[in-house]
């Protein structure tokens, strides 16, 4: 146990974040130096806080289950080398958790019963910080080869879990991205200034180390890159499919068809890129206009936050449902996570947040531009949204950005081609030992799971590296955090 009286003397303590007019003004991390630096002063006593309890049910809301109670003892006792030999013995990538896991560990805390819960995010980033500053993060090549390849289609967190474990387990692993850089989501989805991109480079660097293949600007089952899935099959032992929940929601009403009206992910990686110096041609701009986002997660908060620092007139945040309560309702108790009212950085830099409001239409202007957009209120009631009559208005929306989540994987191409079976939500289905219908190929993360987290993309591509290897070899030692069909803790 950490400090015995820790939570007794110690009250929660976060770092803090920039001024919001400094920050807006670039694409940096929030923190001053990154939040590893930010929290070294404060991170100690926070993870003396830590009781160490009998049963620790954040192991329980970790879906990775990060073995916490041992590292808040070790960075209390200022053993940071053990600290992260710990924390990387349940993630690979705890930079990616510790700045974009939405924690589902702290919400499962016991202290947060009756008191505020430990900073457990925190101690993991500072961990994973210092051990890079202190060249304490080093590669790990196998000591032999199986002479087994593998293929990993997609460079998410999953597929780049799986391509690690799977590595140096002795395979030969090669990663395939369509995208002309690694990373998944995290390279042109989530803002530098959540996490900079300089954070995936170097986790990159120590995979190459240790063997892992990369081949960017590839799309396994298209024809140009001549690679389909046959061939795939023909030329690796296993293969994984790690492509994402890639297709995004739209919403078919009047006015669709105007001009700045779009996805999130048209506008997000465009932004990615301009934000580290290279040139968009036609880029999607908020600068000077009304910015109307629709959806209320984290793609939308991404999208808010990108066109504060572009520079919008105004920005507003739809949500159909109702505006979350402030603390636990009691429909979800502890452990679970509950649904409740949060601000993100980008809440706190600007825009205005809309409950319980539908969007009935675009509307244009001579140019074919959008101008408006025509919403209604709505009430959710017996399990149904209802519009409520007469509540009809206009708010003036030059670019309408459209963050409503996905509905799964892209099926035409490489899924197509397999043949894999899939599930009743259209995800790729897998057996508990994540096989898919097609005997060889493997999937891990959201194009089984559908549109998640990276903490349960980087447990399933750790999961299902285990099942690859023990398909290849007849046994393995690597571990499986979570079967396919885990979810998280609910009432
Ligand atoms: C804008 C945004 C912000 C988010 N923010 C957070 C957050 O803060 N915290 C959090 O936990 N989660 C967040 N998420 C969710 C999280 O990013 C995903 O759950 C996670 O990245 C899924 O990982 P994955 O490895 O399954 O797939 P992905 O990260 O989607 O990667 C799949 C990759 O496969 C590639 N691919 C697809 N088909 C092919 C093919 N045929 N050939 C080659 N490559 C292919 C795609 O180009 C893609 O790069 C966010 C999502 C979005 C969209
Ligand atoms: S990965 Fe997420 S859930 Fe697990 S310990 Fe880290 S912050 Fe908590």
């Amino acid at each position: 146990m950490a400090d015995p009286k820790g939570f007794l003397k110690e009250g929660r303590q976060v770092a803090t974040r920039r001024p919001v007019e400094e920050r807006v003004k670039d694409w940096d991390e929030v923190y001053p130096d990154g939040i590893g630096r930010a929290l070294l002063p404060i991170i100690t006593p926070q993870a003396g806080r830590c009781m160490d309890c009998g049963i620790p049910f954040c192991h329980q809301g970790c879906p990775l289950g990060n073995i916490i109670p041992e590292w808040n003892d070790l960075v209390w006792r200022d053993d940071w080398e053990g600290a992260i030999e710990r924390l990387h013995a349940t993630n690979n990538f705890p930079e990616f958790t510790g700045r974009l896991c939405p924690a589902p560990c702290e919400t499962a805390c016991v202290l947060g019963i009756n008191q505020d819960p430990v900073t457990i995010k925190n101690v993991e980033v500072s961990i994973i910080d210092k051990a890079w500053e202190s060249g304490l993060v080093r590669p790990q090549a196998p000591e032999w080869l199986s002479g087994r390849t593998v293929a990993v289609v997609g460079s998410g967190p999953a597929g780049l879990a799986a391509a690690q474990q799977l590595t140096r387990a002795g395979h030969t692993v090669a990663v395939y991205e369509r995208a002309d850089k690694i990373g998944g989501l995290m390279r042109y989805g989530i803002p530098e200034f959540k996490m900079e991109k300089k954070h995936l480079d170097r986790r990159l660097d120590q995979m190459k180390r240790e063997g892992t293949v990369f081949r960017a600007g590839v799309e396994v089952g298209s024809e140009e890159s001549g690679l389909t899935g046959a061939k795939l099959r023909e030329r690796y032992d296993a293969v994984v499919l790690a492509m994402g929940a890639c297709e995004a929601r739209d919403l078919p009403v009047p006015g669709r068809e105007l001009n700045g009206i779009h996805q999130a992910m048209e506008f997000l990686p465009q932004a990615n890129r301009a934000a580290l110096g290279e040139e968009v041609e036609g880029q999607i701009m908020a600068t000077g206009k009304h910015v109307v986002i629709i959806g209320g997660g984290d793609t939308g908060a991404d999208c808010l936050g990108t066109s504060t620092r572009h520079g919008a007139t105004s920005i507003t945040q739809l949500e159909i449902m109702p505006e979350p309560p402030t603390g636990r309702p009691a429909g979800q108790p502890w452990p679970t996570y509950p649904m409740i009212f949060r601000v993100s950085s980008a809440h706190e830099e600007a825009g205005e947040r809309v409950y319980s409001v539908s969007t009935k239409q675009f509307l244009g202007d001579d140019n074919g531009n959008v101008r408006a957009l025509q919403l209604v209120d709505v009430v959710f009631e017996g399990g149904k949204l209802t519009e409520i009559e007469g509540s009809e208005r206009e708010i003036p929306a030059d670019l309408v950005l459209f963050a409503m989540g996905f509905v799964g994987p892209e099926k035409q191409g490489l899924i197509e081609q397999l043949g894999v079976d899939l599930d009743e939500r259209g995800n790729v289905a897998r057996d508990k030992a994540y096989m898919t219908s097609v005997s060889g190929v493997f999937s891990a993360g959201d194009v089984g799971r559908g549109q998640s987290l990276i903490v349960w993309a980087i447990a399933e591509g750790r999961a299902a590296a285990a099942a690859v290897d023990e398909y290849l070899t007849g046994s393995t030692t690597l571990p499986s955090p979570i079967p396919p069909t885990a979810r998280p803790l609910m009432a």
